[in-house]
């Protein structure tokens, strides 16, 4: 039996140049990796189409399904091109954006949108190069932003601009994230990240288009910007399957010493509407060039973890690191050494707004029962995932086993804490139902025979969602 080995917060990999091959792929996985990240925001949709085929067969060979979160680019506002690539800026130099179409030059550096001189007033700033270059507004006319560099240093072709403070006018998403939906949606990706989410209204197209396309792809609201933050129970409320605190650009967009509180008011957030949560960026930065991470990116990893997240995820670490399979085997023993220090018996009552629905209070009666009666495991047969996601949310101690009949939901449960899913045929009766999730949990090595389990589920015909909960000794 492996419950002691059983790790319950989940690994994301950003995949990039460093780990884009079956064998790297198959050493993720068995490092620990849980689900891969496609960044849209880089290559082509033929490279996407390779990953994914990459993944499926590192799946395959290493026997571990893997979920595919593909992460749309959003409305990112980004320079045009600069001659030779990159140049360099000068601390207290004057440079000027414009929007008119030129090859950039320290002194004048084109970007893509149009809208930009509208968008700053003087005394705004105007951060570049991931938050290390800072610029401050001196004037604007129609086409161009006078700027003074505050801090210096190497700027590239085609990287992103932060306007702090801006409430820039863009869609959500636009006409190449569509096409990237499309794209995911024909390749079965399993989970869509939507960035640069303002408002609740901005994840309507992406679901939207999902849904005419015929596919249920949970979609992921990016929060990296305040305003998305500020409006965070509505986001949770309505429209959306989860978030990301994306601590990349969020940490740009807010003064710096805001991120920590807000990053726990989020994994909060998430847990009040029973809705998984990614804590993304910067998590072991320095691994990207040392094999050993600090004492602070640990702490950060554990911290996360202690506030709730679902998942922990890289990005560069994994992408173009090092020691992509290094730091996810870190990230695999750090959650490993947290989550015997979580507060699992308080969370069962107090991490999820109070259940007024039947299924909110069965899930939160079969997390308390695995307490109260000593239960090895809750196993869970569900379709759409709902009923794993509903339990979840409470932070079992013991193993979750979902079984599933669609695939897809089988690979979207690996972003869910303490959700382990194998993939069968729910039986129709309920006896048949009993005894083939004991013997699922027996396979699993979640119980050993004599055990007592839980099972929940949502039954057919009553509309109630998750209904049933069984306690059941294993044969
Ligand atoms: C972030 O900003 O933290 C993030 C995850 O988004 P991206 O990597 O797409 O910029």
């Amino acid at each position: 039996m492996s419950t002691r080995e059983h790790r319950r917060t989940k690994i994301v990999c950003t995949i990039g140049p460093a780990t884009r091959s079956v064998e790297k792929m198959c050493e993720l996985i068995e490092a620990g990796a849980d689900v891969f990240r496609l960044n849209f925001s880089h290559g082509t949709q033929d490279d996407h189409a390779e990953t994914v085929a990459f993944a499926r067969e590192a799946a395959k060979r290493t026997g571990k399904e893997v979920g595919l979160l593909g992460d749309l680019p959003g409305p990112k506002l980004r320079l045009a091109e600069i001659e030779g690539g990159l140049v360099e800026l000068d601390e207290g130099a004057q440079v000027t954006i414009t929007t008119e179409e030129v090859m950039g030059t320290a002194e004048l550096l084109p970007v893509t949108w149009e809208g930009l001189p509208t968008a700053v007033k003087p005394g705004g700033e105007v951060y570049l190069a991931d938050g290390r270059i800072r610029l401050s507004v001196l004037e604007t006319d129609a086409k161009r932003v006078r700027c003074r560099v505050e801090v210096g240093g190497p700027i590239a072709s085609h990287q992103g601009l932060n306007l702090p403070g801006a409430d820039v006018a863009l869609p959500s998403a636009g006409r190449e994230d569509l096409e990237w939906v499309d794209f995911a949606v024909s390749q079965g990706v399993d989970l869509l990240a939507v960035s640069f989410v303002r408002r609740v209204e901005d994840l309507e197209p992406v679901e939207r288009r999902i849904r005419t396309s015929g596919a249920d792809i949970p979609v992921i609201a990016k929060i990296e910007k305040p305003q998305a933050a500020e409006r965070i129970e509505g986001i949770l409320n309505v429209a959306t399957s989860g978030i990301m605190v994306a601590r990349g650009d969020l940490g740009i967009e807010l003064p710096l010493p805001q991120l920590p509180g807000v990053q726990r008011r989020l994994l909060a957030a998430a847990g009040r509407h029973s809705r998984p949560s990614i804590t993304a960026t910067q998590m072991l930065a320095s691994m990207v060039s040392s094999p050993r991470p600090t004492r602070a990116e640990v702490s950060d990893v554990a911290n996360a973890i202690y506030q709730g997240t679902d998942a922990v995820m890289l990005s560069e670490e994994t992408a173009v690191g090092e020691y992509p399979v290094e730091a996810v085997r870190l990230m695999d023993r750090i959650a490993r050494a947290t989550e015997p220090e979580l507060p699992y018996g308080d969370w069962v009552f107090n991490r999820v707004a109070a259940d007024h629905d039947v299924a909110g209070s069965v899930a939160r009666a079969a997390v308390g029962s695995t307490y109260t009666l000593g239960l090895a495991a809750l196993v869970v047969p569900t379709t759409s995932g709902r009923t794993a996601r509903l339990v979840s949310a409470h932070r079992p101690r013991v193993p979750v086993l979902a079984v599933s009949p669609r695939m897809e939901t089988v690979r979207r449960l690996n972003l869910l804490f303490g959700v382990q899913c194998v993939h069968a045929e729910n039986a129709e009766g309920i006896t048949d139902l009993l005894v083939d999730c004991a013997q699922h949990a027996l396979e699993a090595g979640v119980a050993r025979s004599g055990d007592l389990i839980g099972i929940t589920a949502g039954l057919p015909g009553q509309e109630l969602g998750t209904n049933m909960f069984e306690i059941h000794r294993v044969p």
